[in-house]
């Protein structure tokens, strides 16, 4: 498996000088395009990878699959979804737009920032500072790595040039989906951004979602098989933004990306991958790592399909 991976690395190297660095978080600027990592988690224990799979690179939207499991075992479904709905466009077959209509949690997905960002106001703890402390912890427990913790640079970075999610925010604030503090709310979701993993620890993440909710340390459950499904079934039509479709079909696993590079991708019953390339399309995709997931799933079978 090493010498395949090491193999599909080369050949889509040159992939990694056809997307841009995000920009617009001026801190994720500062990444290296060369960087090409890969590690995969098997359901029987045994790894693989290549590259540079130990790079730490922040989480970014990858955090919001695990959002979602926080916000689900806090809650429950019937409350998450008061809130935060499961529909890839949320519009009505016949919508021209939705923007004069008033807005419903139907309408907001939890794998695009809005619906990330009702999110955050769902998790339990008695200030927001515990709030991010649980959600570190679950990310940490998930991943099977104590020592994940926040990259404090792109935070603040993020923090200060956040204005688009600030609208996002107060639109839901004026439609009664947040109900704390907007700048509350908004902090937890920028330091849940910048939390800072490598493609191994995103491997073992997509592990426990594709082992239906146990995690690799001693197979211990962390979440039940009703949240696992419905993580990933959320994945599957949304993890990858307005590129979801194409890589349904290209592919063929629910998977997540973030803008800082990485991917997740999930095998259910079978692995959990973890790929950092920070060059994007522009849909916010890492390039190499969607090319280097479809010549895997060509060469492994993987596609659920
Ligand atoms: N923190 C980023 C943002 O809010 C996350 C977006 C992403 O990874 N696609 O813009």
């Amino acid at each position: 498996m090493e010498e395949l991976l090491e193999q599909l690395l080369e050949e889509c190297r040159s992939y990694t000088q056809n997307g841009h660095l995000a920009s617009y978080i001026p801190e994720l600027a500062k990444a290296d395009p060369n960087d090409f990592g890969v590690y995969i988690l098997n359901s029987d224990g045994k790894h693989a990878c290549a590259g540079d799979f130990g790079k730490c690179f922040t989480i970014q939207s990858i955090i919001k699959p695990i959002l979602l499991l926080l916000a689900l075992m806090d809650n429950g479904v019937d409350a998450v979804r008061s809130r935060v709905g499961v529909e890839a466009t949320g519009k009505p077959f016949d919508a021209i737009n939705v923007t004069d209509q008033s807005l419903l949690s139907d309408h907001i997905n939890p794998m695009v920032n809005m619906g990330a960002i009702a999110l955050c106001n769902l998790v339990k703890g008695n200030d927001y500072n515990e709030k991010f402390n649980r959600l570190l912890s679950l990310t940490r427990t998930l991943a099977c790595n104590p020592k994940i913790d926040i990259n404090e640079s792109v935070y603040h970075s993020e923090k200060q040039t956040g204005n688009k999610n600030r609208a996002l925010a107060y639109m839901l604030k004026s439609y009664g989906m947040i109900t704390d503090e907007v700048e509350d709310v908004l902090d937890l979701y920028f330091k849940a951004c910048s939390i800072s993993v490598n493609s191994k620890d995103l491997a073992y993440i997509g592990f426990a979602l594709s082992n239906r909710g146990k995690i690799a340390d001693g197979y211990k459950r962390i979440f039940s098989y009703d949240y696992a499904h419905y993580v990933n079934a959320i994945l599957m039509t949304c993890g990858m933004y307005d590129g979801s479709g194409d890589f349904a079909i290209n592919v063929g696993v629910p998977a997540k990306s973030g803008v800082g590079g990485g991917i997740m991708a999930i095998v259910p019953t079978r692995m959990g991958i973890g790929i950092y390339s920070p060059g994007l399309d522009d849909k916010g995709n890492s390039v190499a790592g969607i090319k280097l997931l479809e010549r895997l799933s060509n060469a492994l079978f993987l596609s659920i399909f």
